[in-house]
């Protein structure tokens, strides 16, 4: 089949939420990707940050097929022997006492807030139902009703209410504002270390830090949603470390199992994770061995291949190539390690016809909201293919 007949049946069958570029990938190894014409590519979006390890990679592959061939799922009814292991491994590279595993981000940013929720009443007292939990205005945290309910963005609400209610919205990147909405029923603060869907959005310096010191202040949780910028991408395991934050829950998915298999996890510390009780919250499928051995796998790719260094010095490096692009169409190039945002002025007719131009090229990338391209390769990634890509990028950024 070639690429219009698998377009053609998507478009016939499928569920139209999504508006992907016309292009069918059928095979991935590293940072490449190929469609059905055999047209390879090298792949700038990598699934949102899930595959920092690279396409297929042979380690954690081989962890999927030797545990698939064990033993996949017993549910929580039973232990395994996987899931211990990766505790123990994740409290080892985080330094945080207890973790809680589930599947899609979104689960594991529900399951946040309902231990936020737990903490407020049983320690620190606001009266039960009263607990409200602060988050940033742009932000993406997934796309269950309740995590709908606090995102401003329209096309993710409309017609999904009625919403749930104890969550406020304030202004991202200004440390009063979430001050200043704190009152004494507030649990917690959630918050991207940096907006990815938003459009790349870095908060300024020092914002972190003093979110962090306000929610010590005023006995507020502060939750870090790190399921993009965690593990590697923005050339620290986590984005808070830039700051020097170690936020009391720590959420992340993604890059957690490489893009072989959802797993996710809240971090935290026994003080808040111990709250939960038997019963209280749990999920099928979390924590089951092959999601937990692929998981072991894919932290230990990050931690052997050395990829929070990779992205940093080649993050540090692609940024000083793309700021010298000449290009009339380019307002500012941000970024930390390679989660990078090229922002384009809104004459230049939207990011998508760039990304298009790009994909003719043999390069991959997704524009994120209307007017920026997100520049984020697997952190495997070599300073050879960065030069390899930067003639393309800055042919495409000069197209009328
Ligand atoms: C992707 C993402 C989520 C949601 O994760 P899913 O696995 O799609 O449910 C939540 N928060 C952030 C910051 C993300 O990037």
């Amino acid at each position: 089949m070639k690429t219009e007949d698998y377009i053609a049946l998507e478009e016939q069958y499928g569920a139209h939420n999504y508006n992907p570029l016309d292009v069918v990938i059928t095979r991935g190894e590293g940072v490449w990707l190929y469609d059905a014409e055999g047209k390879r590519y090298l792949d700038c979006l990598s699934a949102y940050s899930a595959v920092n390890q690279g396409h297929v990679h042979p380690k954690i592959l081989e962890a999927l097929q030797t545990q698939a061939a064990r033993l996949t799922l017993t549910s929580r009814a039973f232990h395994n022997d996987q899931l211990p292991l990766l505790y123990k491994e994740l409290h080892d590279m985080t330094g945080y006492e207890m973790s809680l595993p589930m599947n899609s981000g979104t689960e594991a940013v529900e399951t946040a807030l309902k231990l936020a929720r737990k903490w407020a009443y049983q320690v620190k007292g606001v009266p039960r139902y009263d607990a409200e939990i602060i988050t940033c205005e742009g932000n993406f945290h997934g796309r269950s009703i309740s995590v709908v309910t606090f995102s401003d963005e329209e096309l993710y609400r409309n017609d999904f209410g009625p919403f749930t209610p104890g969550f406020i919205i304030a202004p991202y990147g200004d440390a009063p504002a979430i001050e200043a909405a704190i009152t004494p029923n507030t649990a917690a603060v959630l918050v991207e270390p940096i907006q990815g869907e938003n459009g790349v959005i870095l908060p300024p310096e020092g914002y972190l830090q003093r979110l962090s010191q306000i929610c010590d202040q005023h006995s507020v949780l502060l939750i870090a949603d790190e399921i993009q910028t965690g593990l590697g991408r923005t050339g620290r395991l986590f984005a808070s470390e830039h700051e020097g934050v170690r936020p009391d829950m720590l959420i992340i998915g993604k890059a957690l199992s490489g893009g072989f298999y959802p797993v996710s996890a809240v971090l935290a510390d026994k003080a808040i994770m111990g709250l939960f009780t038997p019963g209280e919250h749990g999920s099928t499928f979390g924590g089951n061995p092959l999601g937990a051995a692929i998981a072991r796998a894919a932290l230990q790719v990050i931690q052997e291949e050395k990829l929070i260094e990779n992205a940093s010095i080649l993050g540090e490096y692609f940024i000083e190539q793309l700021v010298e692009i000449p290009s009339p169409h380019v307002k500012e190039v941000r970024g930390k390690g390679l989660m990078i945002g090229v922002e384009l002025s809104p004459e230049a007719g939207g990011a998508r016809r760039f990304a298009e131009a790009l994909q003719k090229d043999g390069i991959l990338l997704k524009e994120t909201h209307e007017h920026v391209l997100r520049f984020a390769p697997p952190l495997v990634i070599e300073r050879e293919t960065i030069d390899w890509a930067l003639p393309h990028i800055r042919r495409a950024l000069n197209i009328p």
